[in-house]
């Protein structure tokens, strides 16, 4: 049970007087919910402590990363052995070999790769790879789906009909997103005629495999069955974005989940154990294109950093572990169907989506949600009142009805029996208002 917050306030209080919203990522500040961000402290297994010491279980895991719930003893360790020979050099190290070695062996699409220091930079740079390849400039995107803050994806247009581009920033041209088309998750049919009026001039198709940005959304398989194919066809690169899904929903990935492959795709959070990471990666041909090998640029100063790059080593050596993802889903599944079956005790509209350690829930009467309309439709009232309640009772669930939740492997049957215990006690509550 939380009690006091009191230095959090205190701390929120201060840290606006020298951050836009008081934060330096806007999801952070707790607005979508009308509530005040938690100062953590530290962090250990599935739990965070705030500074007021209060702690909760967490299923926001830095967003994904903590696949290994927080603080694990051997990535700690490896890292604090890293660190005193120095923290980067821009120069190549063979840490940099060895991580690339183990995405590959999930990844087999990935025959080359580039390491940058976000997720951002990984799309941001595959989108150049592809428009510079293909010598094309329109690209495809789907509406929810968050590829980092990328000029040209930061784009979400009309619902409906393939429009083009309307920034959802101000201070992005409109000369540049253009060229950005956005259409419907999941809608087969749209994808198919934007393709017939302009497949030869898209450069590429820019996908979360799985949408964990738009809460949880699993798509058909038909859809991303239908892109490849399209792609194919047309000449058009595939781009999997698979910062959050990589080593999250399957140690392959969506990729390795419905067995389809990309020809760009885009790693962050996992492999990076935590650290600041992205990666890049594809068919030989086209990465090779980049300088120095070939004419498109891409460089960073930290782009492979040896404390980052330990971090991402240890951490996939430890989901190599056999059984790991299957220990992991069950306890998704058993966190899941408990609130799905709690909810419905209470006569609550819910439904929820797992795979792998991501999962996502929704305050629906809709038994499937295919898209972000889906999403929007959803009770946001019934959220924030859950997601308060919870909150006070210890559970760190993500601030948003627009964001997946995380489970690490550190998540206890224990842990996830007192959430269910928390939920069953919040249903009632809520039911009763
Ligand atoms: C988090 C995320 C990004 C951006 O990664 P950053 O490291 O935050 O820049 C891009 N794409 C997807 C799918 C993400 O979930």
């Amino acid at each position: 049970m939380v009690k006091n917050k009191k230095i959090s306030k205190k701390a929120f209080d201060e840290s606006n007087k020298y951050f836009p919203g008081g934060v330096n990522s806007p999801v952070r500040a707790f607005k979508n919910v009308n509530s005040l961000p938690v100062f953590i402290k530290k962090g250990k297994g599935s739990y965070i402590y705030d500074l007021d010491g209060n702690k909760y279980i967490d299923y926001i895991g830095s967003w994904g990363p903590m696949i290994l719930g927080h603080a694990d003893k051997s990535v700690i360790s490896s890292i604090q052995k890293v660190v005193k020979n120095s923290t980067s050099f821009g120069a190549p190290t063979l840490l940099e070999t060895t991580l690339a070695k183990l995405i590959k062996r999930s990844f087999p699409a990935m025959e080359k790769m580039r390491m940058t220091s976000s997720g951002t930079e990984a799309t941001m740079s595959a989108i150049r790879l592809a428009r510079g390849c293909t010598k094309r400039d329109k690209i495809i995107k789907f509406e929810g789906c968050y590829h980092g803050h990328v000029d040209s994806l930061l784009v979400n247009a009309g619902s409906g009909a393939a429009t083009f581009g309307v920034t959802s920033s101000p201070g992005i041209p409109n000369d540049l997103t253009k060229h950005t088309m956005s259409l419907e998750y999941n809608n087969l049919e749209q994808v198919e005629n934007c393709f017939k009026r302009y497949g030869a001039k898209i450069a590429c198709v820019i996908v979360e495999p799985i949408a964990g940005n738009m809460n949880c959304i699993i798509p058909s398989k038909k859809f991303l069955k239908k892109l490849r194919t399209l792609c194919n066809k047309y000449k058009t690169i595939l781009i999997f974005d698979e910062v959050m899904t990589g080593f999250r929903v399957a140690r392959g990935g969506a990729q390795e989940v419905f067995g389809i492959e990309a020809d760009i795709t885009t790693l962050g959070k996992i492999v990076g154990g935590g650290m600041p990471v992205g990666v890049f990666g594809g068919k030989r041909k086209y990465m090779d294109q980049l300088a120095p090998n070939g004419p498109i640029y891409h460089a960073g100063t930290l782009s492979g950093n040896p404390v980052a790059m330990t971090a991402g080593i240890k951490t996939i050596e430890m989901l190599s572990k056999k059984s790991f993802y299957v220990n992991l889903e069950n306890k998704n599944k058993k966190l899941i169907n408990g609130l799905c079956a709690l909810a419905k005790k209470h006569n609550i509209d819910f439904t929820g989506n797992y795979v792998g350690g991501m999962f996502g829930f929704f305050f629906t009467k809709n038994k499937k949600i295919c898209n972000f309309e889906d999403v929007s439709n959803c009770d946001k009232i019934l959220f924030e009142k859950f997601f308060k309640i919870m909150l006070s009772k210890g559970i760190y669930f993500a601030p948003s009805s627009f964001e997946a939740g995380f489970i690490s492997i550190k998540h206890s049957d224990k842990d996830i029996n007192y959430t269910l215990q928390c939920a069953d006690e919040t249903f009632k509550m809520m039911s009763n208002i």
